[in-house]
Order: C-alpha cells, then sequence, then structure tokens
C-alpha cells in the first residue's frame, strides 16, 4: 500500500531507525511516546488492522509479541512490567491503518483494564 506511513517506514521510505528487523517484521519508536519506552511491532506485509486478520496469520501475530517480549528484555524494562496493546478500530482511537502492536514501559503507566 503506497500510501500507508508504516509501509513507508518499513521500506524506508521515510526516515526512522529500525528497532529491530526480520524477515516479517519491524519495530521503531513511536514518534509521540506515551512512555519512556514506546515501540511500535508491525508486520512487513500490510494488514490494515487486528479486524482484518486471518487464521493463516496466526504465526505472524505470535512472533509479533515474541519480537515485543525480546525489545522489552533488550531495553531493561522486562524485569519491571510493561504494557502490549493492539488498538483496532474507531473506538480504540486506531489511528494508523496499519496493524501495529504498542509496547509501552520504563515506568509507571497508569490503571487501565
Ligand atoms: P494507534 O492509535 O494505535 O493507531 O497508534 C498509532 C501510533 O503511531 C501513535 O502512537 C502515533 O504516535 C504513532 N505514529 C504515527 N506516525 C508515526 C511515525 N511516522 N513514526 C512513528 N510513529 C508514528
Ligand atoms: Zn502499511
Amino acid at each position: 500500500m503506497t500510501d500507508c506511513i508504516f509501509c513507508g517506514i518499513i521500506n524506508k521510505q521515510s526516515p526512522g531507525e529500525l528497532e529491530y528487523e526480520d524477515a516479517a517484521i519491524a519495530a521503531f519508536n513511536d514518534i509521540n511516546p506515551k512512555a519512556k519506552v514506546h515501540i511500535l511491532i508491525v508486520p512487513k506485509k500490510h494488514i490494515s488492522s487486528v479486524t482484518e486478520l486471518e487464521e493463516s496469520d496466526v504465526e505472524l501475530v505470535g512472533r509479533m509479541v515474541m519480537v515485543a517480549k525480546k525489545l522489552a528484555e533488550d531495553k531493561g524494562i522486562a524485569d519491571d512490567g510493561y504494557r502490549l496493546i493492539f488498538n483496532a478500530g474507531k473506538h480504540s482511537g486506531q489511528f494508523v491503518d496499519h496493524i501495529h502492536l504498542h509496547l509501552m514501559g520504563g515506568g509507571p503507566l497508569g490503571g487501565m483494564v
């Protein structure tokens, strides 16, 4: 998808240093961090949202979670804890229509569900 900002970052058409990259997944810092550590983990394949996931994406989503776990360890926030969030659709406030997993930590995050 040519006009997708995250596809642009993945394809390195936009500035933004990748925190992680493999054949299927990339991760980069959130441009407007809401925590001391705030990284977005994305599949290289354009999928617009959790609502568009298919059974064949199960392994990919599992890999995204494992990348988040690794990055939490690499950033030194694993012991104190962190939060992983998928926003999906209008009520969640999903703003970018390329599925992304938020990794947030580095300090207390406040109460949520
Ligand atoms: P969401 O509300 O779940 O769609 O979150 C989208 C996130 O993408 C927000 O936290 C934004 O700050 C972040 N974001 C938007 N544009 C960029 C960008 N060019 N580089 C990095 N993060 C971005
Ligand atoms: Zn995209």
